[in-house]
């Protein structure tokens, strides 16, 4: 389902939450958007998910514009958007297979469907076992499971997720945007996630757009936002990042390349900071490929670490090591299979 919002206005009282706001947002995609407490998230999820109408502007749902349609069709249109949220909305006094169950006895369903669905929802999100667990004995991280699989029931072509991670630990989080992503690619299915951490981003969503004060300031591919943000905004958000613990390595080296490198350079105190590197592709017909760094304190000094492959004549990737030696950086060479 492609969705595409056109100058949409909100505004309450004096408040401008969303000021003409035109996006496309793609079929079959992650589509995140971020901003500050207060930009208009919220709103502008109100007005996509047609919650509420906006004061001027217009939604189409692949072409056909949705949001002047009779309150009748609105509601049918609801039923296949799911929707999750930070603090779940579950009802504690139903199990998590009755939570589920919900939505599809408001479309009345047939009870047998209904059982057959939940079951298969359940294994979808990992708590095939939990049927029958009272809502308050499960985790945060299982809580969002329940959510999302109530979410799928009737079948939505459209998930938003509104701030679903923000009340998880990173790993939990990483857990559960690994079961969006997967999701969504078994259901086909387009999500819009609401957030306010650039990790999100820049783990789950294909598209991202920044939001604040009530407009769209950028937007693009996550991987041309995160190579090249134009804004103040967006660069204070990257400026929060937390390292992808994914790619940090034990002894603190943040590897950024998936292909291995032969070459563990380490550079001790007063090396860390002068131009070693620049000296020898200066002096030495060589190419250093790095794939990661880091540093590190080791009681009062600072150690750097380089991983890299150094490429040239094998003569002048020896010369080469040998001066790197002489400046007193240990060398290490590895075996790696590429
Ligand atoms: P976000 O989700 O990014 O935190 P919101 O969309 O919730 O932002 O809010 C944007 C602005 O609109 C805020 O200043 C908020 O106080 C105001 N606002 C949102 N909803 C309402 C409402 N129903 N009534 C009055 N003001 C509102």
């Amino acid at each position: 389902m492609q969705i595409e919002l056109k100058n949409l206005v909100r505004t309450y009282e004096t408040v401008h939450a969303v000021q003409d706001v035109s996006l496309s947002i793609p079929s079959n995609r992650i589509f995140g958007i971020i901003g500050l407490s207060g930009a208009g998230k919220s709103t502008l999820v109100r007005l996509v998910s047609l919650l509420e109408k906006p004061d001027s502007g217009e939604v189409f749902y692949d072409g056909q514009r949705v949001d002047d349609l009779p309150e009748k069709e609105i509601i049918n249109r609801r039923r296949h958007i799911g929707m999750i949220f930070q603090n779940f909305n579950l009802f504690s006094s139903r199990t998590a297979g009755r939570n589920i169950a919900y939505p599809m006895e408001i479309c009345r369903y047939p009870k047998e469907k209904i059982k057959a669905r939940v079951a298969e929802l359940l294994e979808l999100v990992g708590l095939a076992d939990r049927a029958d667990a009272p809502i308050s004995t499960l985790s945060g991280g299982q809580k969002q499971r329940i959510a999302i699989a109530r979410a799928l029931a009737c079948e939505p072509d459209i998930l938003f997720c509104d701030e679903a991670t923000s009340a998880l630990d990173p790993k939990t989080t990483q857990q559960i945007l690994a079961l969006i992503k997967d999701i969504q690619k078994k259901m086909n299915l387009t999500v819009v996630m609401i957030t306010h951490q650039m990790e999100v981003v820049r783990d789950a969503c294909d598209y991202v757009a920044v939001l604040s004060e009530g407009r769209v300031v950028e937007q693009g591919t996550v991987k041309d936002i995160f190579a090249n943000p134009k804004t103040n905004v967006t660069r204070e958000f990257m400026s929060h990042l937390t390292t992808n613990t994914q790619s940090v390595r034990e002894d603190g080296v943040v590897i950024w390349s998936d292909v291995p490198a032969h070459y563990t350079l380490r550079f001790l105190n007063d090396r860390v900071e002068t131009p070693v590197i620049s000296d020898i592709i200066r002096e030495f017909d060589v190419v250093f490929n790095i794939s990661g760094a880091g540093i590190q304190k080791v009681g009062d000094t600072k150690m750097g670490t380089m991983v890299c492959d150094i490429t040239g004549s094998p003569e002048a990737v020896n010369a080469a090591l040998d001066a790197i030696r002489e400046r007193g950086v240990t060398v290490e060479y590895e075996e790696v299979e590429k």
